[in-house]
């Protein structure tokens, strides 16, 4: 038994860490947070675990300095300024995922840019930020956003922006709900594996700004429909 005081918005999160394994985002790394509707200095996270296997009692409450609250000997992600730092920036962002879903990978690491491709992510926009820590964290990095300076970093470079990569290492994608931001991260990876089948066969033609922003609103209209058939899919694997 849970003891948050908000239920259902941490079930939402411990499903929406099953979905996101199920549909190939997250792998044994990576992780999701919701910020706390009760208080906005405030967001959820899992421990340091694999996705797959976050119950309720695992979830953490961090403040946006990405400490942990509730500590009792629990530890969240390494990786957890990331959140906090995205949450004080954006503060129409309510929810964040980390991943190192493989699609993405080659366009952070190429001339590339991710654009959108259909109508499916629009909310990509016209193109997206590909955030370098080489030039924060010098040549010989883990290339591991593991402080304050680089989770900032990370957050700058995002901008105004749905989704940023991560140069050689995944992506982050934001979203002012849960459901939003599971959507946002699954048609990224959707994005770029079509994208990247499409750039060879010839010219592509992207979504214009117009498409994307109306793509986008139109899709935002609908994310409850895709979320109960990823949440079916995800507690038939547990
Ligand atoms: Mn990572």
């Amino acid at each position: 038994m849970s003891t948050h005081p908000d239920p259902a918005l941490i079930d939402d999160l411990v499903v929406a860490n099953h979905i996101l394994v199920n549909q190939g985002v997250l792998d044994g790394f990576g992780h999701i947070s919701v910020r706390d509707p009760a208080n906005p200095q405030r967001f959820f996270i899992a421990r340091s675990m694999a996705p797959a296997l976050v119950q309720a009692d695992d979830i953490l409450v961090c403040d946006l300095d990405s400490n942990v609250i509730d500590e009792r000997g629990r530890k969240t992600y390494l990786e957890r300024f990331i959140h906090g730092e995205i949450f004080k920036m954006r503060p129409d962002v309510n929810a964040v995922i980390h991943s190192h879903s493989p699609s993405v990978i080659p366009f952070g690491v190429t001339s590339a840019r991710l654009r959108p491709i259909c109508h499916m992510s629009g909310f990509l926009g016209a193109t997206t930020p590909v955030f370098e820590i080489r030039h924060s964290a010098g040549e010989s990095s883990d290339l591991l956003v593991r402080s304050h300076a680089l989770g900032k970093a990370l957050a700058e470079s995002l901008g105004h922006h749905a989704v940023a990569l991560m140069r050689g290492h995944g992506s982050v994608a934001v979203g002012n709900s849960i459901k939003q931001v599971v959507y946002r991260a699954i048609y990224t990876e959707n994005n770029a594996r079509l994208q990247a089948m499409s750039m060879p066969l010839g010219e592509v033609s992207y979504l214009t700004d117009g498409e994307a922003s109306a793509t986008a609103e139109m899709n935002d209209q609908h994310l409850d429909r895709p979320w109960q058939m990823w949440k079916r899919d995800a507690l038939a694997a547990r």
